[in-house]
């Protein structure tokens, strides 16, 4: 899965995709699911290459999902260590109920307050959102400009 992002591809690793679609809330009263995407940042590409999945202390409901954010953190300080500080913390991934997903109020609030309180050596984050059947991939800045900008899919034949 690729995403066209200024002059770099973002690219989610095929294991990334699968645990990904794995989630996807095809059963009638299945919760959402979500977590954080990790990856490495590279002149002309950006690899999200390992994802959290739902786990002890993430809330959660058919219309919500909500991590832990002490865990996501131990994530984040375990990858950044184990990788001399290379794989970074990237952004944010959940489900939705609906076949082509689109960010909710929440959803924007949630990336904004990230970009906001998080130490961070980048100034974005994505949001993918995993519906029943499409994805949403989106980045946003720091900064004034501070919507939702939706990725272009990169369709390899
Ligand atoms: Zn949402």
């Amino acid at each position: 899965m690729e995403y066209i992002f200024g002059d770099k591809l973002v690219k989610f690793t095929d294991e990334v995709v699968d645990i990904l679609n794995s989630y996807r809330q095809v059963k009638k009263k299945q919760h959402e699911a979500g977590g954080i995407l990790l990856g490495r940042i590279f002149d002309d590409q950006i690899i999200i290459q390992q994802i959290t999945t739902p786990g002890p202390g993430d809330k959660s409901g058919r219309y919500f999902f909500e991590r832990n954010v002490k865990r996501a953190q131990w994530f984040v300080d375990l990858a950044w260590r184990s990788s001399n500080g290379e794989v970074i913390y990237l952004g944010e991934w959940h489900t939705h109920p609906e076949p082509v997903p689109r960010p909710s109020s929440v959803d924007r609030k949630l990336i904004t307050n990230m970009l906001r309180d998080s130490k961070m050596s980048i100034d974005f984050l994505f949001l993918v959102i995993v519906g029943t059947e499409e994805k949403y991939v989106a980045v946003q800045f720091v900064g004034s400009d501070t919507s939702l900008k939706q990725l272009e899919q990169r369709i390899s034949v």
